[in-house]
């Protein structure tokens, strides 16, 4: 087991909303076919801005938004308009191109506490049409003092109706004061635990909010227990063998790939639709690096 410690993250700009990201971290940049952590809050929206992330492209993954606490308002170039709350699923798949805007709707409450997490699409579905599927209907998993939600993949028998494509799991799961539990995972998958609420206790590893913690892979079960109620994220999945770039908001597998994905965004060609109803300007993308980006591993 290790402990990703992650990097804090200030989404559009020095004064906009902080999250903690630790995936890519820099000693792994995948958890199965997770590629991407970002982690906020509780933040209270009297003291920090809401979120306001403003139009902007994805290619080659599916964005998943998780809430503990709040709401956000997704709008897609698909025409889809969706809040989501707290115990629902926004998926969204970008293939071959697709581009969104999520923001604090007008009225909300005083807390906003979730996650937002990337999937990374294997090459056989990586340039698939987008889609969008919002999710209020999740299946729950209950055995002494743990329940646990599946948000996407299969845990314990029970399987979320999200659309996957790699085998994977991500499931939140909560643990009432002074529960111990054991939940079966598949020996052949990675995972990984995140603490949102609490400081539960991983077999021997005690988390708190923050580090992402690496189980790895070969167990067949996880001991969870904690003394007072905390709630956590585990993810999961069979490693992930493909070499990705991943560079903005993009996952592609070559650099020309990525270059390609950047003009069609900031020449506005039909790849990337239009966000429409979105009150602030699309986001421009940075330069590219002086350097050719090179393709990666799951491992660094
Ligand atoms: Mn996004």
């Amino acid at each position: 087991m290790e402990f990703l410690e992650g990097a804090a993250v200030a989404l559009g700009g020095p004064r906009g909303f902080e999250v903690t990201r630790t995936l890519p971290s820099r000693q792994r940049r995948m958890v199965g076919a997770w590629c991407f952590l970002d982690a906020y809050g509780p933040h209270s929206l009297g003291v920090t801005p809401g979120m306001r992330v403003g139009p902007h492209p994805h290619t080659g993954l599916q964005t998943v938004t998780w809430l503990v606490a709040g709401e956000v308002l997704h709008r897609d170039s698909l025409g889809n308009v969706q809040e989501i709350r707290p115990g629902q699923l926004n998926l969204m798949t970008a293939g071959q191109g697709i581009s969104h805007a999520e923001a604090t709707p007008e009225r909300h409450s005083d807390v906003i506490h979730g996650v937002q997490l990337w999937v990374a699409l294997p090459h056989a579905d990586r340039d698939m049409p987008p889609a969008f599927a919002h999710h209020a209907d999740l299946p729950v998993f209950s055995d002494g003092g743990l329940d646990a939600t599946v948000l996407m993949g299969e845990l314990a028998g029970l399987t979320s109706p999200a659309a996957c494509h790699t085998p994977l799991v991500g499931a939140e799961i909560r643990l009432g004061a002074d529960a111990a539990a054991t939940v079966p995972v598949r020996p052949d998958f990675e995972y990984a635990v995140l603490a949102l609420d609490g400081a539960p206790v991983i077999e021997d590893a005690a988390l708190k909010p923050g580090p992402l913690l690496y189980v790895g892979s070969g167990r067949s079960s996880l001991r969870l227990s904690t003394a007072s109620p905390a709630r956590l994220l585990l993810l999961g999945g069979e490693p992930f063998e493909e070499r990705l770039v991943m560079w903005w908001n993009f996952v592609g597998r070559s650099h020309d790939e990525i270059v390609q994905m950047r003009l069609d965004w900031e020449s506005q060609t039909p790849r990337f639709g239009e966000v429409r109803g979105y009150d602030g300007p699309r986001m421009p993308a940075p330069p590219m690096p002086l350097t050719r980006l090179v393709s990666r591993g799951r491992v660094r």
